[in-house]
């Protein structure tokens, strides 16, 4: 399993919901530990969606290098969906994974609400600040074949 790169027409697809009663399969139980094998092997991965391991669905999951502690909170979300964006935005400093190299300053609600399901099929509400709530956003826009790099500016090549 590989992190596909921007020219992947996968990363354009809009991704399909996954069925409730899937979750618990053993297919996405798979793709849901390999996709935390992956990003955890990522030096400044936050976090990976689905689409960007070949995958066109609707899950995303973000590292615990930012969430921390497992309990404190959520690390997989199932079918997310944004449900509250702040009227405050900001211009955020945002890389991406299937971006490589390439960073640039993105314009992102302050704040943000998410209802998502966990790995255990389980509804919850999440409201976030600041970095987590700029994730919520950029993983939404990978579940809707959008990236960052099309609504970026300040676009600068990290030099190798
Ligand atoms: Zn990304």
């Amino acid at each position: 399993m590989e992190i596909l790169q921007k020219e992947n027409p996968i990363l354009r697809e809009k991704a399909q919901e996954i069925d409730l009663e899937d979750i618990s399969s053993a297919k996405i139980k798979k793709l849901i530990a390999d996709m935390k094998k992956i990003l955890e092997k990522q030096e400044n991965g936050a976090a990976l969606a689905a689409p960007q391991v070949g995958e066109p669905l609707r899950l995303f999951i973000i590292s615990e290098k930012i969430s921390g502690d497992e309990k404190t909170i959520h690390t997989i979300y199932i079918n997310p969906e944004i449900t509250k964006l702040s009227k405050k935005t900001e211009w955020m400093e945002e890389g991406c994974l299937s971006v490589k190299g390439i960073y640039g300053k993105v314009k992102r609600s302050t704040n943000c609400n998410i209802v998502a399901y966990d790995e255990n099929g389980k509804k919850f509400t999440r409201g976030a600040g600041g970095l987590l709530a700029q994730i919520f956003q950029h993983e939404t826009d990978h579940l809707n074949g959008i990236l960052f790099i099309d609504k970026a500016k300040d676009l600068q090549q990290e030099e190798k």
